[in-house]
């Protein structure tokens, strides 16, 4: 058995929406994996229960890893491993300029100060080569009597994806209690696609336990080819680790809704998430779930998605983010 730490407060509810299935035209039941626990909450927690499953058992003490800033990923490593007794270490890509970062005291990177993660700017050019960077590290740790544990980028390797493939075995039992419609697999799963692992587990999970006959990921950043590469990859490990994991549900991954960059929405996106969040009080954040919605409204109008299909969306959360970006929402509002 793969080692696996109880991190996720399971089943995340999936709960229907009759304003968005409206405003979409779809049958829109969404899965809160925003709330899949509390201030470490989101679609990484699933994966760090195998992560962090596999770094206990080599009786790890520090734990580290990398993203943006204002990576939710960094942040639900760094709380997670100090719920564990493990120290973090987070590599986080700075903008411009490096001392931005080192007196930010917002969103995701004040959830890690707080949970007492060591932040190691690192510059974009650095940050290329992240996967060298953190070795190096861990060797430096390592001479120091540490036993590191290095995790990539969102999480996203073979085994992280496992907590997907967790996810759709959770969302099948909920099929089977009838919470969503009926016991039939859903036409479609879709969801935001940043580093490629949540779309890994999905494709595998989904496929092995008839959870929906397709996947739409939404891509926040970089273009289709970029990840069609990476969700191969990942799937490629993932199996290598679980042969059984035979079959792959057909994936559509959609780089149309990624906006002007990462991190930032359009005005026309950020009306959408606004409009979400009064219309149904699901909060949407602005790098990853806002534009997955909306791209989603977006592939129905130009009918690459049937009007009335019955979707299940993946609300990966996100939230620390958004609050991060209150100035972007000034006169909007
Ligand atoms: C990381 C993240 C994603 C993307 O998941 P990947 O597995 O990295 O593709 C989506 N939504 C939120 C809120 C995230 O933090």
């Amino acid at each position: 058995m793969r080692p696996r730490i109880p991190l996720v407060h399971a089943p995340t509810p999936i709960v229907r929406s009759k304003a968005l299935s409206s405003m979409l035209g779809v049958e829109l039941y969404i899965k809160r994996d925003d709330i899949t626990g509390g201030a470490e909450s989101g679609n990484k927690l699933r994966k760090l229960e195998y992560l962090l499953g596999d770094a206990l058992e080599r009786r790890t003490t520090c734990v580290l890893t990398c993203g943006g800033a204002q990576s939710n990923h960094a942040r639900s490593t760094a709380i997670a491993s100090a719920m564990l007794g493990l120290r973090s270490i987070l590599f986080l890509r700075t903008g411009e300029n490096p001392d931005a970062l080192r007196r930010d005291y917002t969103g995701n990177v004040l959830l890690d100060r707080l949970a007492g993660a060591e932040i190691r700017p690192v510059s974009a050019d650095e940050y290329r080569d992240r996967t060298r960077i953190m070795g190096e590290a861990a060797e430096a740790l390592v001479e120091v009597g540490e036993r590191p544990y290095v995790i990539p980028e969102g999480g996203s390797n073979g085994l992280g994806a496992f907590g997907y493939v967790e996810a759709m075995r959770e969302t099948r039992m909920q099929l089977e209690h009838g919470i969503a419609g009926g016991a039939a697999a859903f036409d479609l799963v879709a969801h935001a696609c940043g580093s490629g692992g949540t779309a890994a587990g999905v494709v595998l999970g989904a496929a092995e336990y008839e959870v929906a006959h397709h996947v739409w990921t939404f891509a926040v950043c970089d273009d289709r080819a970029h990840f069609e590469q990476q969700i191969a990859r990942v799937v490629a490990e993932a199996r290598e680790l679980e042969p059984s994991l035979s079959r792959l549900a057909p994936l559509t991954i959609d780089d149309s809704a990624k906006g002007p960059a990462y991190g930032v929405m359009s005005e026309e996106q950020r009306a959408f998430l606004i409009r979400v969040a009064r219309t149904s009080g699901i909060l949407l954040d602005p790098v990853y779930s806002g534009k997955a919605l909306f791209g989603l409204a977006q592939a129905v109008a130009r009918g690459a998605i049937p009007r009335g299909a019955r979707v299940l969306f993946i609300h990966t959360g996100g939230l620390p983010g958004l609050l991060a970006q209150g100035a972007n929402f000034e006169g909007a509002l």
